[in-house]
């Protein structure tokens, strides 16, 4: 389903938009359809979850406390974060460095991910790391990924999209991919945990996730993969 407000409408133009935010929250299915969209468009595909999901698991490495956010926010304004274009087809969008260590796979580990929006709540980690992704956003011919692009690191982007589905169709998704890969998964268990960061996603006091005013909102809560990228892409063009 899509949903068009009047700001967005009237904010599109005939000509491809060059800066494309997709918000949305844990496991709505953002980063592959960013990645069809920005392989299609020839454009940069910038997911800026890597970039938090990198300090936590840095920090964790460290073992600096979580809950410490002054160690934590020093952290991420040290830690040089790089991520490059996909060097393997293991299902990666792209890499991501710390220090020279590829750590692609590291920062989707379940640890991670109980871990990440305690981390992505701090003030100081969120202004270190949303400077970075303005500077590379503002670029432009790019296709940003995040919970805040269109509110807060890019409001100016020049097409919006919120990527919905409930709590229940983004566990069984998240699920069918985790047996797919042969491995064990508790349907229960990572609906209680998205329904959880999706809580502390949406309730934080510094670039909360939300939809922007001028947002499309697409919920692909009946929607395959494709159906939603091809809503997306005739939104482009
Ligand atoms: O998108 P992904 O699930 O990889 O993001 C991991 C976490 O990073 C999110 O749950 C959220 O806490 C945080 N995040 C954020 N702002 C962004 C991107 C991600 O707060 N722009």
């Amino acid at each position: 389903m899509i949903v068009i407000n009047k700001k967005a409408m009237s904010s599109s133009t005939s000509t491809i938009p060059s800066i494309i935010a997709i918000d949305g929250p844990a496991a709505s299915g953002k980063s592959t359809i960013a990645k069809l969209l920005a392989d299609s468009l020839d454009y940069m595909f910038f997911d800026t979850g890597v970039m938090y999901r990198a300090i936590t698991w840095t920090a964790l490495q460290r073992e600096v406390s979580i809950a410490d956010e002054s160690a934590v926010t020093s952290l991420a304004k040290s830690v040089l974060v790089d991520i490059q274009p996909a060097s393997k087809s293991d299902g990666r969008t792209c890499d991501v460095f710390v220090e020279n260590q590829d750590i692609t796979w590291k920062i989707r580990r379940p640890i991670v991910d109980a871990n990440v929006s305690v981390v992505s709540a701090y003030p100081g980690v969120r202004s270190a790391l949303a400077a970075q992704q303005r500077r590379i956003g503002m670029r432009g011919r790019v296709v940003m990924v995040g919970r805040d692009i269109g509110t807060v690191v890019l409001p100016e982007a020049n097409l919006k999209i919120y990527l919905d589905a409930s709590a229940e169709v983004r566990a069984r998704r998240r699920f069918n991919e985790i047996i797919a890969r042969n491995e064990s998964a508790d349907y229960d268990e990572i609906l209680t945990k998205i329904i959880e960061r999706d809580r502390v996603d949406s309730t934080r006091k510094v670039a909360p996730l939300k939809a922007a005013d001028d947002a499309v909102i697409v919920n692909s809560d009946n929607l395959n993969s494709d159906e939603v990228f091809q809503q997306i892409k005739a939104l482009c063009i």
